[in-house]
């Protein structure tokens, strides 16, 4: 009864049941709550042991629908303004749906002509999207994490090369340190990258101003007493706790002075080169080694989706070219993206990408940009004309750093204060917000990146947590 091969209709079946549950979730995102209070509890609901006879298709579907709806968060939609994350545009989440109907594994041309085609266009058109070199290449991979791996990979091959060592032949036992130099912005996921390739995230050299921004001086100084040997930097275009940028020009100037690999991540802040409006920001990126983006952020692609771009995709291919007797050979137009990339057997991210890029081309991505830092525009002027709310942070881009600061209450109660707004908000569900540590303070610091999000949108968010601070207790 439960046989999926005793049940060959249900393929279709399957789908329409997701397709008829769509047509009312999608209706539903732009005022229903970004998260349920018994989310918890729904979620702990799924259990129990492995079936021995399973449910069916249809009835395992409508479980998980039923139950899941519950237990999600709604965060492609247009009041989920925590971390970064965008949404989904319709163009990628049709396409997404395709990818999973054919299922192709975009490890390879022979497997998938269709994927591999499809992100070579679409890793051409990001590059002219970004005004990155059409000569580069690069790589999609699962998102900002596996792009600045995947960046640093070729830097280390670089540095071991640099050394007369293949470092994915010969390790780096026969090596010295290798030093990486960066500034106070470095994300979580770069340290993370660094641990994974040997490096060692606790071996960085840290070359900040008191903002946290890279120190040109220092950068200078830690590079001159090197002597000539090889090093890696990462410019951080975009910090996530205010939008912040490392000057990356200056920053390509001293590189290419003294020879270093410059690595530039750009999860979200590579997109302030889609609108003159902000292009300046990310200025000299052009003039990296290699440069990530993530897809499902400001590009509004399904999880999971990012980019890694370098000039040399040789490295990247001295790297990950795992060949076997099974497996083909690359030709020329004909890349086998599995030999660029960490992983072998690859989800086919590209005709998500493709398609978005398709749909909606240069002017729709600016639009969706630009409305971004119109909202963030908006938030940080409703902070700075309301009396019970102050910002901390300037607004260069996307994200708007800030706290709750009724008059009366004294500085050593806002932490406290801004803390409990931040545990009632996330079970509130009229918007969904974060906190970070900004100068030694707790600040809400939404994100702006979901295409669907409007200026009434943006009004919610001072008023829920102005509403939700004068309903604690003392
Ligand atoms: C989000 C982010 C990352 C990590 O991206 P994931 O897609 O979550 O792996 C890296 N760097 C910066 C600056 C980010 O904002």
């Amino acid at each position: 009864m439960s046989d999926p091969l005793e049940q060959p209709a249900d393929g279709l079946a399957a789908l329409e049941r997701v397709a008829r549950e769509a047509d009312a979730y999608l209706a539903s995102l732009p005022t229903a709550p970004v998260r349920l209070a018994r989310s918890n509890e729904a979620a702990e609901a799924f259990g129990g042991p492995l079936p021995d006879e399973g449910l069916g298709t249809l009835a395992a579907l409508d479980e998980l629908i039923e139950g899941g709806l519950d237990a999600h968060v709604r965060s492609s939609g247009p009041r989920f303004f925590h971390w970064v994350m965008g949404g989904t545009t319709p163009a990628a989440l049709g396409a997404d749906w395709l990818t999973s109907l054919l299922d192709q594994n975009s490890g390879g041309w022979d497997a998938s002509p269709l994927a591999s085609r499809l992100e070579l266009i679409s890793l051409r058109w990001l590059r002219e999207l970004f005004g990155l070199p059409v000569d580069w290449d690069g790589v999609l991979v699962t998102g900002g994490q596996m792009a600045n791996f995947t960046g640093l990979a070729a830097a280390r091959q670089w540095w071991g090369e640099r050394h007369g060592v293949d470092v994915s032949v010969d390790g780096l036992a026969a090596l010295p340190q290798a030093p990486v130099l960066t500034s106070g912005f470095i994300h979580v996921t770069g340290l993370k990258a660094l641990g994974m390739l040997g490096l060692g995230r606790g071996r960085l050299t840290t070359c900040a101003d008191p903002m946290g921004a890279m120190d040109l001086a220092v950068l200078e100084r830690e590079l001159r007493a090197l002597d000539g040997a090889p090093a890696i930097v990462i410019g951080n275009a975009g910090e996530v706790n205010a939008g912040l940028f490392d000057p990356i020009e200056r920053i390509a100037d001293l590189c290419d002075e003294y020879g270093a690999w410059l690595h530039v991540d750009g999860a979200f802040g590579l997109f302030a080169r889609v609108s003159p409006r902000t292009a300046e920001l990310a200025a000299g990126v052009e003039r990296a080694h290699s440069v990530i983006s993530d897809g499902h952020k400001w590009l509004n692609v399904p999880f999971d989706c990012g980019f890694a771009f370098v000039r040399d995709p040789e490295l990247l291919t001295r790297t990950f070219a795992a060949g076997a007797a099974y497996l083909p050979e690359a030709k020329e137009d004909r890349p086998i993206f599995a030999f660029r990339a960490p992983e072998l057997s690859r989800r086919a991210r590209s005709l998500a990408v493709w398609a978005t890029l398709a749909a909606y081309g240069r002017s729709g991505y600016r639009a969706i940009v630009e409305r971004s830092l119109d909202n963030a525009t908006r938030l940080a002027a409703q902070v700075e004309e309301s009396d019970d709310f102050e910002l901390l942070a300037p607004v260069p881009l996307n994200v708007v750093c800030f706290r709750y600061r009724p008059p009366g209450v004294a500085e050593t109660e806002l932490d406290d204060l801004n803390e409990r707004i931040a545990d009632a908000v996330l079970t509130d569900g009229r918007i969904y917000v974060g906190t970070t540590s900004w100068a030694g303070r707790v600040a809400f610091r939404p994100a702006f990146v979901n295409w669907r999000t409007t200026s009434a949108d943006v009004d919610l968010i001072l008023e829920t947590l102005r509403d939700l601070g004068s309903q604690l207790p003392a």
